[in-house]
């Protein structure tokens, strides 16, 4: 059985767009797609009067080479919500097919499925925050295509482990794709699943460099498969997903400096997630702060919502996660600069005073 007998059947027979760009290559005089031949007269606009690379090959190649696989096996996309909405369309058939999400969870995998009249199937996590992988496999129907898992996982900051995500994608071969979401994975040390790809054809990784990378603005995500699935998500990826201006700020990012640049922003976002851990714990009107392997906390107050309009009240602005099962009193709180951090503790110890 090929991973693809998964896919719809007629997207696999779909003959995709043919773009001018793809159609062909060389050439100095460009009469073909119907672009302006002058540049626009804007700031940092040279070039621009032309039709991008549909998947340019130096950033291919250099995630390929960052996130440890091969070309053939990466498809770059608008952020990995593009990548999400891709594999849910080529996968799930309307008002039949299925996907499966373990909340609270992010919340694009069930967005991305209701609009493509897919069913979503709930597996909640357990009390503790860890993913159950039993009763997830228990919660698969034979029409399941997609099983999400988040890790390390927003909301709530925890991973899931290798032997957990082996286990899940054993099971899980020649009924559905594990596609594993690494939004976060810079800001937890752990092995990527991507090296799950060569034993299991059913497993996709997330990646992007909305998160560690400072690029969200840019919106580069990536998707890892197998050859053959990242193959059918070609067919129907828009013609030209990716803005000029977007890769060139990626392989800004991805260069020499700036991968220095990375590394020491990660261990300051790290450092500052302990210090915040701690801190916050120590707070008064303070439940609990989850553990997490992300660039956020997500924190139980004895007051969220006031505790959400005070920080509003001072300028800061977090994420209420009250309406996620399990976490009716949480705030989720980006771990920021310094000063930024600083902020959220004087205002959180004045309401605490107060
Ligand atoms: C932020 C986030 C994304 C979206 O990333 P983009 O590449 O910006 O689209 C994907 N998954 C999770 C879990 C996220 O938190």
């Amino acid at each position: 059985m090929s991973v693809l007998d998964l896919a719809r059947p007629d997207i696999r027979s779909l003959a995709p767009y043919s773009s001018a760009r793809m159609e062909a290559q060389g050439g100095t005089v460009l009469l073909n797609a119907n672009e302006s031949s002058r540049s626009p007269n804007v700031p940092g606009g040279e070039g621009l009067n032309r039709y991008p690379d549909p998947q340019p090959r130096v950033l291919v190649e250099t995630l390929a080479e960052l996130y440890g696989s091969t070309a053939d096996r990466l498809l770059v996309t608008r952020g990995s919500d593009e990548a999400i909405d891709l594999l849910v369309r080529a996968f799930c058939r309307a008002g039949q097919d299925a996907v499966v999400v373990s909340p609270p969870t992010f919340g694009m995998y069930a967005v991305c499925a209701r609009i493509q009249g897919a069913s979503v199937i709930e597996s909640p996590l357990q009390p503790s925050g860890a993913l159950d992988a039993e009763a997830l496999l228990a919660a698969v129907t034979p029409t399941t295509k997609l099983v999400f898992v988040c890790t390390p996982n927003n909301p709530t900051g925890n991973l899931v482990p290798r032997d957990v995500l082996v286990r899940l994608a054993s099971a899980l071969t020649d009924r559905a794709i594990l596609v594993v979401d690494e939004a976060y994975a810079e800001f937890s040390g752990a092995t990527s699943a991507v090296t799950l790809i060569d034993e299991y054809d059913n497993v996709a990784v997330l990646r992007t460099l909305s998160k560690a990378w400072s690029l969200a603005g840019a919106r580069v995500g990536t998707l890892v498969a197998r050859a053959e699935v990242i193959g059918l998500l070609r067919r129907i990826i828009p013609p030209y997903p990716l803005p000029s201006p977007c890769v060139d700020a990626a392989l800004g990012a991805l260069s020499y400096e700036g991968r220095r640049l990375q590394r020491h922003h990660v261990q300051e976002v790290l450092g500052e997630r302990a210090r915040m851990l701690a801190e916050l714990s120590r707070v008064p009107g303070v439940r609990e702060v989850l553990p997490s392997h992300a660039n956020f906390l997500a924190v139980r107050f004895d007051d969220a919502a006031g505790t959400y309009r005070r920080l509003l009240a001072a300028g800061v602005v977090v994420r209420d996660i009250t309406r996620y099962p399990g976490l009716g009193d949480a705030l989720r709180i980006t771990v920021g600069t310094g000063n930024e951090n600083d902020r959220v503790l004087a205002v959180l110890r004045a309401g605490a005073a107060a």
